[in-house]
Formats: C-alpha cells, sequence, structure tokens
C-alpha cells in the first residue's frame, strides 16, 4: 500500500478565504491526518473585503483583519505554508509540486486558488499609475498612492470599483468612473437597484459615466498616467487608475492535470472534480447552477465558505447532500448597505418594497410568479428574512413582497419554526 494511503494527506492549495474554511472543517469534521495548508501570498490568510473598505480610509491600521487567529492554525494542526507557490498537480503520483521543487503527497486534494484579476489591453495601459485591488500587497500599494492623488478614474463600475469610489470621494478625490454599460454593477444588480446606486454615486459627487468604455491612456515623460480616454473621446485627467473590470478563475494547474474547466474548474454537486480525490470550491469552481440550467461560477465570501465546508464534509463521508444553499453577497459603497440574497437575472419582474428616496427598501425579483433574489439597502431585517424564505422555497406573491404591511419577518419565522 503507497505510504500516502497510511499516512492520509489532504492537501488544500490557496489559503484564502475557501482554502482556510476547507482546513478548518476538514479538521473539525474529524479528518484525522495531516492537513496542509499551502498559500503563494506571503501574509498569513487575511479578509479580502475590506481591502477596497474599511482598509483604505485615512487612519486605519496597516495589519489587514486575520482569517484566524495566529495561534489557531497550531491548534488545529494545520500546517500553514505561505510564501509557497504550488506550481503543478501530479494526479499519478498524487502529489503536489512547489515551484521550490518540494514534493507534498496528498491522498485528498482540494483546490481553492481563487480567481485573478482581468487587466486591460488598451494603449497605454502598463503606465505607472494603473493598478488592480485583489491582494493585501494590491491594497497596501493603493493605500501608498491613493494619498497624493487628486484626479482619480477607476475603469469598471462593479462592487469593488465603487466601494474604492465612495472611499476616494469619502477622502475627497475627483473621482470620474467610467462604465461601459448603462447601469452600474449591472451583471449582478436589477435596473431599479442599479439605477438608484447610480443616482447615489452621482449625487456623491463621482463622476459616474455610464455608457463610456476606456480606449486609451497616455502618460508623462516618465511614464506615469496622466490622463485616460474613454470610449467617446473624452479625455479625462487621472493620476491614478484603479482597474476593476472583474476576475478569471485560476484554472491552469488544474486544466494542465487533466482536469475539466469552463469557466472554472468543473465540479459536480459534491463539488468534486473529475478526479473523485480532488475537489475545487470557492471563485475558482464552476459548478452545476442549483437553481437552473447550466454551471455557475460564483466570486463571494459566502460561496467561499460554504463550499469548503460542503467538500471538508464531503472528504469525511459526513454528508451526501448536494451544494445547493441560497447565495449571498454584500457591499459597502459610502453609507449604504447593499446585501443581496439569491440571483437574479435579466427580464425578472422586480417589485420595490420601501421608496428609494428614503434610503432604506428592497427590490424583490420573480422569475414568473417564482422569487429568486432580494436585494437590500440598509434593510437588513429584509435581507434575513428573504434568505429564509428562498432557503425554505416559499413563494410570496409579488404583491404580498410589494406591500410593506406585509409582515415578511414573521413568514420567515414561521418557516424557521416549521423547520
Ligand atoms: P481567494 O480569497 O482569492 O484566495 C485564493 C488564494 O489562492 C489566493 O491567496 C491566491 O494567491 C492563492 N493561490 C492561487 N494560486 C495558487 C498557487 N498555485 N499556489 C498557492 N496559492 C495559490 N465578497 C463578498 O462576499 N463581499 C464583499 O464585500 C467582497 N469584497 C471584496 C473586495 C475585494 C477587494 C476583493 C478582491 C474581493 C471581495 N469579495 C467580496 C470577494 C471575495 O473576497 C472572494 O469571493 C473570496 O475571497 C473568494 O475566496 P477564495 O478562497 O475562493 O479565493
Amino acid at each position: 500500500m503507497p505510504a500516502v494511503e497510511q499516512h492520509p494527506s489532504a492537501v488544500i492549495i490557496g489559503a484564502g478565504h475557501a482554502g482556510v474554511q476547507a482546513a478548518e472543517s476538514l479538521r473539525e469534521s474529524g479528518w484525522a491526518g495531516r492537513i496542509v495548508l499551502i498559500g503563494e501570498e506571503r501574509h498569513a490568510p487575511y479578509q479580502r473585503p475590506p481591502l477596497s473598505k474599511d482598509y483604505l480610509a485615512p487612519g486605519q491600521a496597516a495589519e489587514p483583519l486575520p482569517l484566524r487567529a495566529a495561534s489557531f492554525f497550531e491548534q488545529h494542526r494545520i500546517e500553514l505554508r505561505v510564501d509557497a507557490e504550488v506550481a503543478s498537480i501530479d494526479r499519478r503520483s498524487r502529489s503536489v509540486q512547489l515551484s521550490d521543487g518540494e514534493q507534498v503527497p496528498f491522498s485528498k486534494l482540494v483546490i481553492a486558488t481563487g480567481a485573478s484579476n482581468r487587466m486591460l489591453d488598451v494603449p497605454g495601459s502598463t503606465l505607472s499609475g494603473i493598478v488592480g485591488l485583489k491582494t493585501l500587497d494590491d491594497a497596501v500599494h493603493l493605500r501608498g498612492i491613493l494619498e497624493p492623488s487628486r484626479n482619480i478614474v477607476v475603469v469598471g463600475a462593479g462592487f469593488i470599483g465603487l466601494e474604492f469610489a465612495s472611499a476616494a470621494r469619502a477622502m475627497g478625490k475627483n473621482v470620474t468612473v467610467l462604465e461601459f454599460s448603462a447601469r452600474p454593477m449591472s451583471r449582478a444588480l436589477s435596473p431599479a437597484m442599479g439605477d438608484f446606486f447610480a443616482r447615489q454615486h452621482l449625487d456623491n459627487g463621482v463622476g459616474l459615466r455610464l455608457g463610456e468604455g476606456i480606449a486609451s491612456f497616455s502618460g508623462d515623460e516618465d511614464g506615469n498616467v496622466v490622463t485616460a480616454v474613454s470610449t467617446s473621446g473624452a479625455r479625462y485627467p487621472a493620476d491614478l487608475v484603479v482597474v476593476g473590470v472583474g476576475v478569471a478563475p485560476n484554472i491552469s494547474l488544474a486544466q494542465a492535470a487533466g482536469l475539466e474547466v469552463e469557466n472554472g474548474i468543473v465540479v459536480d454537486h459534491a463539488l468534486r472534480t473529475l478526479d473523485p480525490d480532488i475537489y475545487a470550491v470557492g471563485d475558482c469552481a464552476s459548478f452545476p447552477n442549483p437553481s437552473g440550467a447550466g454551471r455557475i461560477r460564483l466570486e463571494s465570501v459566502q460561496n467561499a465558505t460554504d463550499q469548503a465546508k460542503h467538500a471538508a464534509h464531503q472528504i469525511v463521508g459526513a454528508t451526501e447532500a448536494r451544494y445547493e444553499p441560497v447565495p449571498w453577497f454584500w457591499s459597502i459603497q459610502g453609507g449604504l448597505r447593499l446585501q443581496i440574497a439569491g440571483l437574479s437575472a435579466p427580464g425578472n419582474n422586480c417589485v420595490l418594497r420601501g421608496e428609494p428616496g428614503s434610503g432604506r427598501f428592497s427590490v424583490f425579483c420573480f422569475d414568473g410568479e417564482t422569487l429568486v433574489a432580494v436585494e437590500s439597502v440598509n434593510k437588513p431585517a429584509d435581507h434575513v428574512a428573504a434568505r429564509k424564505i428562498l432557503d425554505q422555497g416559499t413563494n410570496p406573491t409579488p404583491e404580498q413582497c410589494g406591500d410593506t404591511g406585509y409582515d415578511l419577518k414573521s413568514l420567515a419565522k414561521a418557516l424557521a419554526l416549521a423547520e
């Protein structure tokens, strides 16, 4: 019997939200063998969401929020390797090879490699002062150059771009956001919610330019960016450009190892790849859509955490269930806390609950008569109720959801009691 069988070893590639949770859940659900958690970043695992929010505010601590206390890994007998990149997966010998040549054997492997920022490919896009925001190192660099910058251009009105734009406006910077689509966050939000956020950012003094993409940048003789030129031909002064045009899943290791990839590492309902000993979780995983046809890939802390728990439970044989929790997400932009439960789609019938003018309301999205998603602004109670209602598959009508007199909280409570 090979050595790895006698000393079962779980290896996790990627020490982000999903990787750390997978390690913890494996240990807590009874995995007795080695757990090796390998992360290429040189920092102890940290929380990513604050990087585009509080972390940028003046006077914030330089240290990021840790994902777990320093003592956690030793206490849980998790061998954490930071600053260690996995260069390849050898499925035949059941081992991963690090870029320094070390081989680490596995009996079970979890790939949690996340996603990388897409960068721009327009003239001038390699000029100094054009940056992305994904890692702690990115955020530290950005903090350093944000302070002295006056004119900032953000390319892409997605969540991260707009969170950053809000933080920069709070520091009194001139901020222009270029967005090719007709609405901000248009891939994820209903038109009503997108329009609300567009108005809020404009009112906050952000130069939100919808229907305008980036065409090119020009720089000074030192190679620093000076101007952003949009697809309309307009020129915007820029001493800092933040690019937020989405991410691509980190699939190259899986692909080179002969695993199936398709906008992510392809996994089944158990989050297993075509190799029964290899799982993929978090931003890098493409999984069967629990509420529809085809596959989806989600980029959120909830998805990373829940998938990691699920894969760990599968590995130790603690569950045969399919992965199908209700997805949820949050974003903080200025004083607005957006929370989303479920997944909306273009063409959904959307019903307002509450007045957008009050700054506290929700949008209920229906596919036909079926509630599929709820977007809430500064209405945490609606969000909590929505998660419960979507989880139970109960279906209040559009009229009930739009009626603020209709008691959603009690409906959610009754569902909880019925569980
Ligand atoms: P990650 O957390 O990205 O971790 C993957 C890790 O794997 C990385 O550290 C990477 O370096 C490492 N890795 C990759 N390849 C290798 C290799 N070959 N060897 C070793 N290590 C490797 N989500 C929300 O729900 N709400 C928010 O408000 C929110 N805000 C965000 C703000 C920012 C600035 C960013 C960047 C993301 C935000 N997200 C938010 C998204 C959320 O952080 C991600 O969905 C989540 O981190 C995904 O977890 P993950 O473990 O799959 O990937």
